[in-house]
């Protein structure tokens, strides 16, 4: 039984706890969601400000974007504006680089679209995208992609609606939307890794978004602890073994480096 496992008296706190158990450590799988880019300035979508405090995600539906014109000029316009395609790595994304260096670290898997592990520095097969990336977007008819900021490019000429050059296709960004399916290969793989991580390490996440919470929970259930670092409360807070409560910019990199020293002989 791991000595960290399922504490009688609730989770551990803090970086110095999480650090000690990561310190023994080869495996480990990452876990991000939006929380770790909001120092980057992309608003994540539960947190005090939201996107769902001013937008109402039922509009944003893979039905009512097929059905609606009006709906993907919006979506266009909103992609733009969100800053998201301009947005630079913090230091959280960095220190993630440096764990990866360190050979112990499995992957990322990701929900966020906005491709900033990549941009800091993490090889693409270090990155899983269970999500999608909002740099590509891609014809829902013949699957040809091109770059977003083509198809943004076209709206700000003065097309309303702009469709695939190839074949005539609504294009939409390549990101899963509400209705769709998450990618096969990329879920299948964040599956097997859920099963081969001897730990996993979960950032800026409410954990509250499936498929892909079950990632954690499956690693979870083959024996793996999980390490939650966020700011506020997440929806499996009470399976934690750690708890690391603050800003990903604040908390990330001191875990990484900790993990880093306490490793070195
Ligand atoms: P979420 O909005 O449900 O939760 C984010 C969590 O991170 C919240 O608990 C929030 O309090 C916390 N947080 C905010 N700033 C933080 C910080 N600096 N450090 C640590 N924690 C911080 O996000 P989710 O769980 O990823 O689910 C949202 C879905 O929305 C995902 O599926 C994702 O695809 C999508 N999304 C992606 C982006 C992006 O790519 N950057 C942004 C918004 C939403
Ligand atoms: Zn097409």
């Amino acid at each position: 039984m791991d000595a960290f496992s399922f504490e009688p008296d609730g989770p551990q706190r803090g970086i110095k706890a999480a650090a000690r158990l990561l310190a023994t450590r080869e495996r480990i799988l990452v876990f991000t969601g939006a929380g770790i880019s909001t120092e980057s300035g992309i608003p994540d979508f539960r947190g005090p400000d939201g996107v769902w405090t001013r937008v109402d995600p039922a509009e944003f539906t893979y039905s009512r974007f097929m059905a609606n014109p009006e709906t993907r000029r919006r979506s266009w316009q909103m992609r733009q504006q969100s800053g998201i395609l301009d947005a630079e790595p913090n230091i959280a994304h960095r220190a993630l680089v440096d764990l990866w260096g360190t050979g112990r670290m499995l992957a990322v898997v990701t929900q966020n679209i906005d491709g900033l592990h990549q941009k800091a520095g993490l090889p693409p097969e270090a990155v899983i995208e269970l999500h999608g990336n909002a740099h590509q977007a891609v014809c829902v008819d013949c699957r040809s992609k091109v770059p977003t900021t083509a198809v943004i490019e076209r709206v700000g000429r003065g097309e309303q609606d702009p469709s695939c050059l190839d074949c005539g296709g609504i294009i939409k960004t390549d990101v899963v939307m509400f209705e769709e399916p998450m990618p096969v290969l990329e879920t299948n793989r964040a599956m097997n890794l859920a099963f081969e991580c001897d730990a996993v390490l979960i950032i800026g996440s409410t954990l509250s978004v499936y498929p892909a919470a079950y990632i954690p929970i499956h690693a979870l259930e083959t024996g793996s602890p999980l390490i939650i670092a966020n700011l506020g409360p997440t929806d499996l807070d009470e399976l934690a073994t750690v708890l690391v409560e603050g800003p990903a910019g604040q908390t990330v990199p001191g875990l990484v480096k900790a993990v880093t020293q306490e490793h070195s002989p």
